[in-house]
């Protein structure tokens, strides 16, 4: 029994797994991630209020910038540097996004560029939709960090915090949504909101949302849309998940050039977690973000997007 909750608080027991090898879902490690599903269903007991949506969204694109950004763009590809203080800070926010910690993501990921849509692919779509979306990570051997991926991140010890007791922040990020509704019942009751309110808005729903559309990057960004480079694997470029993931629609550019900070290449493909980097690059909180590499682009280009 002790067990049974422990896993669900330190990471450094999933290392074991790994060794085990097992395709089995680990049914007790993830109540948390059911749980956090049904909680959306407390709607209905808390209502709406305007207030509560703008947090729900402003939730969702503070965090989804944290993991396109950095736990993609920067921890995973290395595509621009920063200051230790603000890479740990975009740690901790990416760990809100209940998406795990910051070395377990760049190691799937790093793994996932090696072997796109082969056989090793730990979230091919080639293995069926549901796999890709979220069956790989309930996965007993998809716990563990492929530690031999990050060495370069397991250097720092506060990532490594982060990444061992990866639950801590989702926590903490749901009780200070649920202070802030609780103060503006009481400060502003005109805006109908309340503590419960802000909960379910602000960390359950929007955290749901966030989570199956950065999934649909593994999942529907390798099945439909349109390709512009030949690349090895089925990754696609599509407008609408661009929009929604600030930009990572941008897929088929991006497993060509994985080493890019911007994955819209022309006018038309909007990447909004590039323009948001660029303007913290010109106010000197990350600097040396890496262009797009015009030779190897010429090279696979296989349709004209201009
Ligand atoms: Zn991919
Ligand atoms: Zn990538």
């Amino acid at each position: 029994m002790k067990n049974f909750f422990s896993k669900w608080f330190d990471n450094s027991q999933s290392q074991v797994e790994l060794l085990a090898d097992s395709d089995d879902i680990d049914w007790t490690r993830i109540i948390p991630f059911i749980a956090i599903h049904l909680a959306c269903l407390f709607v209905f007991y808390v209502g709406f209020s305007w207030v509560a949506l703008l947090v729900c969204v402003l939730s969702y694109v503070i965090r989804m910038f944290a993991i396109t950004a950095f736990y993609h763009r920067y921890f995973s590809h290395k595509s621009f540097k920063t200051s230790r203080i603000v890479q740990g800070l975009f740690a901790v926010i990416g760990a809100t996004a209940t998406q795990r910690g910051p070395i377990w993501w760049a190691a799937h990921h790093r793994h996932h560029h090696i072997h796109a849509d082969g056989e090793k692919d730990t979230h091919s779509p080639r293995n069926g939709f549901w796999h890709s979306h979220l069956k790989w990570f309930l996965m007993k051997k998809n716990f563990a960090t492929k530690s031999q991926y990050v060495k370069d991140l397991e250097k720092f010890p506060e990532l490594r915090f982060i990444d061992r007791f990866d639950i801590l922040f989702p926590i903490i990020y749901a009780t200070g949504l649920f202070m802030l509704g609780s103060y503006l019942a009481k400060s502003h009751p005109e805006l109908g909101s309340s503590a419960g309110q802000m909960l379910i808005w602000g960390y359950f729903i929007s955290t749901v949302l966030l989570s199956h559309i950065t999934y649909c990057i593994n999942s529907l960004a390798h099945i439909f849309g349109f390709r512009t480079y030949e690349t090895q694997d089925d990754s696609r470029n599509n407008f609408i998940l661009a929009i929604f993931t600030l930009g990572e629609g941008w897929h088929n550019n991006h497993h060509c050039n994985p080493g890019s900070v911007k994955q819209g290449f022309t006018w038309w493909q909007l990447d909004f977690s590039y323009y948001i980097l660029w303007v913290m690059n010109k106010l000197g909180l990350v600097w040396d973000m890496k262009a797009p590499n015009p030779t190897l682009l010429a090279k696979k280009q296989i349709r004209a997007d201009s």
